[in-house]
């Protein structure tokens, strides 16, 4: 029995593998497939991407984005358009008040998202350190502005 069509042999057990299988199912040697989406030997029915030589990280090795720096990011970025505004024409008054208790909720989520993502179980540095710094930056702009006695549009 020979190798049909849309198979070829291992070249360490010499097993008969698909062609279309980037590792022998028998032993796990490379067999020299081209780069793309092949089936996952380690999650069958899962596709995984093979680059030619070896597996990208599948989904479920790599680490999860950390969910309290999506949100600490969200409510950073969200805080002109929505709470500044919406205080702005509502209840001017709350404005500053309200702004330091979100800013600082912000900061918090901010704060504890990088030291989760420190502790090496989920990525999202990035969008922990950006939620910071906006946070920081409209604090220094409604703190420069009432220190000089002007009414910001942050505050
Ligand atoms: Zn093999």
């Amino acid at each position: 029995m020979g190798n049909g069509p849309g198979t070829t042999y291992c070249p360490d057990c010499e097993a008969i593998v698909s062609v279309r299988a980037p590792t022998c199912p028998q032993c796990g040697a490379p067999l020299n497939a081209p780069a793309g989406m092949y089936e996952d030997p380690e999650r069958p029915g899962q596709m995984r991407y093979w680059n030619g030589s070896g597996w990208a990280p599948s989904a479920k090795n790599a680490k999860p984005i950390d969910r309290l720096a999506i949100v600490a990011l969200v409510l950073a970025i969200a805080y002109f358009p929505l709470v500044s505004t919406v205080l702005l024409f509502a209840v001017p008054s709350l404005r500053a008040p309200v702004a330091l208790v979100y800013w600082s909720a912000t900061a918090f989520l901010g704060v504890r998202a990088l030291r989760r993502i420190s502790s090496g179980g989920s990525r999202g540095r990035g969008l922990a350190v950006a939620a910071i710094v906006i946070t920081l930056i409209l604090l220094a702009g409604w703190l420069v502005g009432t220190l000089a006695g002007v009414r910001t549009p942050i505050a």
